[in-house]
């Protein structure tokens, strides 16, 4: 038996609890919020989700932890960050705002190129140490699981450095961080200029680079950026059966800004999930909801390139798929850690319920990652990662937009941001 902790006095304790797996159709919209309840936590798992009088009888030798009349919910899983980069790409927002084309920014030395460029010249210590702060105030933020995907290397050496980037900060961290390689994030701009060049770059990718990652250890996942321009649905299909092949499970970025065939991609391959989707077609929707594919919408992207056509939540919900939210934390179109932002734009532009939103950011960001059977519900048995918030009412997540409003955050039982030091767990 672990450090029993009970947490009492939460105005609302949201359990998003239910199947441990993926949530899909009109599931999401039950977002499981009970009153007069505790949650009693066993070293790093729920132990107990019950009436307060009866789970205080029960564990009279618990540390208390008084919510004080706060809003109780499962840690948020971020599924889609990009946070191993350098310098951030703050003069692109200026010249998009002015009307400049992407390909006219990239030709000047913008884009992911720059990122690549950046990262390459950059050391493990210094990438750890520019990464660190990025993922403490996602956890500031409510988020206890957070994935990171590698990409901006985009060679052996430097892919393998993103990655023991990540290896070290899911070490020094309390939050759970899990890796993925994202070679196939573009093809680099040495092999785009040779006449073999494309072909080149995925062998390079499938034969060389894969079978270290794999063997060392370093991701959990694959992923492609499969898109007219990048990758085609061939080459992403190759490079993802490869990685099935070492082991590795499957997301894919697909139909962000075409639908090209992504969707169905993803759902033939059973990826864990699909993300992106403001294009996907009708076909893309209909064999995400077959497969059982999580749809990973982005809608912070959309807002901060200034777009209007958002990925189709209703029409996706209704049809039986399962929603997730994520950040897309990245230096070139999603520079935000604040989660519950995400929540926001899910409800006012994708036009979630709260609760939709609620089981999109917990259950199905789990679903996304392969971990939906014990992480993301407040519920006997699963890890007890936590979020604690400064509002009377769930629907104030989504409602009071761009603030920070996380009191403090648990994850495996432990401390993974506080405001408050006084509800940190005695040692
Ligand atoms: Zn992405």
């Amino acid at each position: 038996m672990g450090q029993r902790v009970l947490f009492t006095g939460a105005r609302q304790v949201v359990t998003c609890a239910g199947a441990p797996r993926s949530r899909r159709g009109p599931a999401m919209a039950d977002a499981g919020v009970r009153t007069n309840v505790a949650v009693l936590v066993d070293g790093e798992r729920i132990a107990a989700v019950d009436h307060e009088a009866a789970l205080r009888r029960a564990a009279r030798d618990a540390t208390v932890i008084d919510c004080a009349g706060r809003v109780l919910t499962p840690g948020f899983v971020d599924s889609h960050t990009h946070a191993i980069f350098g310098r951030a790409r703050y003069e692109e927002q200026e010249l998009r705002a002015t009307g400049v084309p992407y390909m006219e920014i990239a030709r000047r030395g913008g884009g992911i190129h720059a990122s690549v460029r950046d990262l390459r010249q950059r050391g493990e210590d210094e990438l750890f140490a520019l990464a660190e702060p990025r993922l403490r105030a996602l956890a500031a933020h409510g988020v206890t699981t957070v994935e990171v995907k590698s990409g901006y290397g985009l060679s052996l050496d430097d892919e393998l450095k993103s990655l023991r980037v990540i290896a070290r900060l899911t070490d020094a961290l309390p939050m759970r961080v899990r890796a993925t390689w994202l070679g196939a994030h573009e093809i680099p701009l040495d092999f785009r200029e040779r006449a073999n060049g494309r072909r080149e770059y995925v062998q390079l990718l499938v034969h060389e680079m894969l079978p270290v990652i794999a063997r060392e250890q370093l991701a959990s996942y694959a992923d492609v950026f499969c898109e007219p321009g990048v990758f085609t649905v061939e080459e992403s299909r190759e490079i993802l059966a490869a990685a099935r092949q070492h082991g590795l499970q499957l997301k894919l970025h697909a139909d962000e800004l075409s639908a090209g065939g992504g969707a169905e991609l993803a759902a033939e391959l059973r990826a864990l999930s699909a993300d992106h989707l403001a294009a996907v077609s009708d076909g893309g929707i209909a064999a995400l909801a077959e497969a059982g594919t999580v749809a990973t919408l982005l809608p912070g992207t959309m807002l901060f390139l200034g777009k209007r056509d958002h990925a189709p939540a209703r029409r996706m919900i209704e049809r039986g798929v399962a929603i997730a939210l994520a950040t897309d934390f990245n230096p070139g179109t999603s520079p935000t850690t604040n989660f519950p932002l995400v929540l926001t734009l899910g409800v006012s532009q994708l036009h979630l319920s709260a609760g939709e939103a609620m089981i999109a950011g917990t259950v199905n960001g789990a679903g996304a990652l392969g971990l939906a059977d014990h992480v993301g519900q407040l519920a006997q048995g699963f890890s007890a990662d936590l979020a604690l918030w400064d509002i009377e009412d769930v629907r104030e997540l989504p409602y009071w937009y761009g603030q920070g409003r996380c009191h403090a955050s648990w994850a495996r039982g432990k401390p993974c941001h506080v405001h408050d030091l006084a509800l940190t767990f005695p040692r």
